[in-house]
């Protein structure tokens, strides 16, 4: 199913998984998803070559999530440093394999280096390759959006426009980077809206359940972290296991807020955590239902 036409019925909830890195077996994936088929997301997204992991795998995990499991995919594919003709080969590997739905990412350059932008590359941008994919045809496709900004363009006003663009340019649907307070979430949605961006918006979601995947957070990703979460951090910063739990519960708050002021979609970053999902997909579980009724 096209998932621009999953948003038409309800808020939608996802998880996003990532494929093992190269020298760990593609059976740590099989076992995740062993264990959250029964959550019943409205898909599950995979990832493409991101924080060290292969992009090999990302189709034939996709095909696994929509063939074996049954449940939605959504694939990502970067398009920086890719020609035509490889994205062309991804494009027909996906419709061999079902797939209908694309995250259309630049992406960033493998060792971190400021990004060359060239006349002669056939991308440049995201919203390159969301028009090759829209004019391919067959694909619902979604992008990325940064209620913080992004991190080469923290002016909000640029980005905003470069996203229009980039929806203009054929998307359906759009995931943000993860974030800490909800209000820079919804005051963003009304930047969109000022700007007639109408797209659907999914919330991402990531709970923090170490202190380590804090430094990671700022440096990968800019978003900050908020003050009622510092005060977590501060507080069970040094317990893993009590912050694991604060993480969850505040992220399960988030989450019930966003709900509570119709959010489109919630993306949650499920960290090929599986216990992770079920937590937070258990405290939902209600508040889903009703969702999914209302
Ligand atoms: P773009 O939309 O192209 O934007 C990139 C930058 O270019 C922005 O600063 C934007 O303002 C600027 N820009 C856009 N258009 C123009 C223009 N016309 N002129 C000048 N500047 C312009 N990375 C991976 O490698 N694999 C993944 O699977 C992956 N999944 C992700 C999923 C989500 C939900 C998110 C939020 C990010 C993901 N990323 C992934 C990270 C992403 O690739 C990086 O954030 C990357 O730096 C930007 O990608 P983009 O698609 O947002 O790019």
């Amino acid at each position: 199913m096209l998932i621009k036409d999953i948003f038409k019925e309800k808020t939608v909830i996802s998880l996003e998984i990532f494929p093992p890195k190269p020298t760990s077996p593609l059976d740590t994936i099989t076992n995740m998803l062993e264990e959250i088929k029964d959550l019943t997301p409205d898909f599950i997204s995979i990832t493409y070559g991101a924080g060290g992991s292969t992009k090999r795998h990302t189709v034939d995990i996709a095909s696994m999530v929509k063939n074996k499991y049954k449940i939605e995919a959504l694939a990502h594919l970067t398009c920086i440093n890719s020609t035509k003709d490889e994205i062309n080969r991804i494009f027909q590997l996906l419709k061999e394999n079902n797939i209908e739905n694309i995250l259309a990412l630049r992406g960033d350059h493998p060792d971190n280096q400021p990004i060359n932008i060239e006349e002669n590359q056939d991308f440049n941008y995201a919203k390159d390759l969301a028009s090759y994919a829209k004019s391919y045809g067959g694909f619902s496709l979604g992008g990325a959006c940064y209620p913080e900004g992004h991190l080469e363009c923290k002016n909000t006003v640029e980005n905003l426009h470069h996203l229009k663009e980039k929806v203009d340019n054929g998307l359906d649907f759009l995931i943000t980077q993860l974030f800490f307070d909800n209000n820079l979430f919804y005051n963003f949605k009304e930047k969109m809206e000022l700007l007639n961006i109408k797209v659907p918006v999914s919330a991402g979601i990531m709970p923090v359940i170490n202190k380590k995947q804090v430094e990671k957070i700022i440096s990968l990703t800019g978003a900050s972290i908020s003050p009622k979460f510092l005060k977590i951090l501060d507080k069970y910063g040094d317990n893993p296991s009590a912050l694991k739990e604060a993480g969850i519960a505040y992220a399960t708050e988030q989450i019930i807020d966003l709900m509570a002021n119709e959010v489109d979609g919630i993306h949650l970053y499920a960290m090929n955590r599986p216990e992770i999902a079920k937590s937070i997909f258990s405290s939902i579980g209600s508040i889903r239902k009703y969702a999914a009724n209302s």
